[in-house]
């Protein structure tokens, strides 16, 4: 088990709420309140007016967990949600028209369509980085396919979750959506349950625990884990724009995304370069004391600001470095010289230190990738259109930005989610909708004609007419 999990086992699980908590939102999804077009527009606007309205308590919610600048604050927690609802919203009405498709010989005449229908009582465990996007989002998609939901905030966010906690009753639907809130104990109880779908955002340990939990009762899970997300440089590339893009991408929310890039693997042609350029930017954004900036987060809480001071123990610092535990502040950090096998390369970094590799080619940055597991992105920052796509078809990642960093993930027609360890299964826009949803197959015939070759005494003939059809 890697440190960055930081996983406890639970000694005691209280037997609490959770199975009568399930048993009534069953009873009330089976009276079908939830399914009406009406209603699922109605609850996204609820969620949209929670936003709204109450934007000053969010803000200050993740300054307290995470010092999440306001900035950060609305365009990776509020405003993402806004624009997937308000997508939704616009479409739901399409997205939940029957789906008219093919009819094969055998089973004609008849008409076929596809129907999306709500799963029912579903469970969304959320992470601490992003503490109320990676509730809410995934909450989108479930109202918009009709299902009820419970959402268990990350405690390891516990401002927000107690935002989440008193708000989500008082805006939705409280027959509908439950908030249970808790760490563990709460989370293995309600994992205790049979749930029609769960969804869970957070590390591959306790993603294994989930999906085993799930296993028992058939429940399908998606799970939104992390990883190792490298980020490859070429020669051939406008160095300070690289350079600015990548600080960026790691430094936001203080190097706590699971998509940020973990290391970067750099052409040695340019290596010192990128790293010069690299240290300007850092100093462009956060000024000469990123402590001071108010631009700059915290990390969540003391543990993980222990976990990546020890990282720093014996790495070779180009800039940064400095750790304040009071303050919860580590510098933007970034480390050369560093091999595979050094500490910081056995785990996902998850915070504000960038290691930063020199390989003599893009096939060695593609080799070096793909000794390790899949990650959830993968960047390259390449001018030719040949290296771009050797390494898009030699390596293999839950999603990837050309020439910026996670941006794929705002891109809401895109699926967002792993592949391998990094994760299973997809959400965002339509892809929401539909990992809430089953899809049934709807075969309609006729009465008539009844055509006799179907059924028994079986003869030669029917055989040859059923052959024809098949
Ligand atoms: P975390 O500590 O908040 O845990 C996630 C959830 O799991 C919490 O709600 C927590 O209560 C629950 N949990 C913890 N231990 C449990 C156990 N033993 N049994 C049942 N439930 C348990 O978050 P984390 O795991 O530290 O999150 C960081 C990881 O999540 C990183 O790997 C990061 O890359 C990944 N992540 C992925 C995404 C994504 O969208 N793919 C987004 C954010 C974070």
């Amino acid at each position: 088990m890697s440190e960055l999990q930081l996983v406890s086992t639970p000694t005691e699980v209280p037997e609490g709420p959770a199975p009568s908590l399930v048993r009534a939102l069953r009873g009330y999804f089976e009276t079908g309140a939830t399914r009406p077009l009406s209603w699922r527009l109605g609850q996204l606007d609820a969620i949209g007016h929670f936003l709204m309205e109450r934007e000053e308590d969010i803000f200050a919610a993740l300054a307290a967990d995470l010092g999440k600048p306001a900035t950060e604050a609305f365009g990776a927690e509020i405003g993402v949600t806004l624009t997937e609802l308000r997508l939704s919203r616009k479409k739901l009405r399409s997205w939940m028209k029957p789906e008219r498709v093919g009819t094969s010989a055998v089973a004609m005449p008849g008409r076929s369509h596809i129907y999306r229908e709500p799963l029912g009582v579903t469970l969304i465990i959320g992470a601490w980085n992003y503490p109320l996007q990676l509730v809410l989002l995934p909450l989108v998609g479930a109202i918009a396919a009709g299902n009820c939901a419970v959402l268990k905030p990350s405690e390891v966010a516990p401002n927000v979750s107690a935002l989440v906690a008193k708000w989500v009753p008082k805006y939705l639907d409280p027959k509908a959506v439950k908030v249970v809130e808790g760490g563990v104990p709460e989370t293995t109880a309600l994992l205790r349950e049979k749930w029609d779908h769960v969804f869970y955002t957070g590390n591959g340990t306790v993603g294994r625990i989930v999906m085993q939990a799930a296993a028992k009762n058939l429940t399908p899970v998606t799970l939104e884990l992390g990883g190792k997300s490298p980020c490859i440089v070429d020669e051939n590339v406008d160095l300070d724009l690289a350079a600015k893009r990548i600080v960026y991408g790691k430094f936001f929310n203080a190097g706590q995304t699971c998509v940020a890039p973990d290391y970067v693997l750099v052409h040695d042609r340019v290596h010192d370069a990128l790293v010069n350029r690299m240290v300007s930017a850092i100093r462009e954004f956060y000024g000469d004391d990123p402590q001071q900036s108010p631009d700059y987060a915290r990390i969540v809480n003391e543990r993980h600001h222990a976990r990546l001071t020890r990282l720093l123990a014996d790495a070779d610092v180009v800039t940064g470095g400095e750790t304040d535990l009071s303050d919860r502040y580590i510098a933007p950090t970034i480390l050369r010289n560093v091999s595979g096998d050094h500490s910081v390369m056995q785990e996902e970094i998850f915070g504000p230190i960038l290691p930063v590799i020199s390989v003599p080619s893009v096939e060695s940055a593609i080799r070096f990738v793909n000794e390790r597991p899949k990650p959830l992105a993968l960047y390259v920052f390449a001018r030719e259109k040949d290296t771009q796509d050797r390494v898009l078809a030699g390596t293999s990642a839950g999603g990837t930005t050309i020439n910026h960093i996670w941006l794929h993930v705002g891109v809401l027609q895109l699926p967002f989610g792993g592949v391998g360890d990094s994760g299973m299964g997809a959400y965002h826009g339509h892809r929401s909708f539909e990992t809430f949803s089953h899809r049934r197959a709807v075969l309609k015939k006729p009465l008539l004609p009844d055509p006799p070759m179907l059924f028994p005494p079986y003869s030669a003939r029917k055989l040859r007419w059923i052959k024809r059809l098949l």
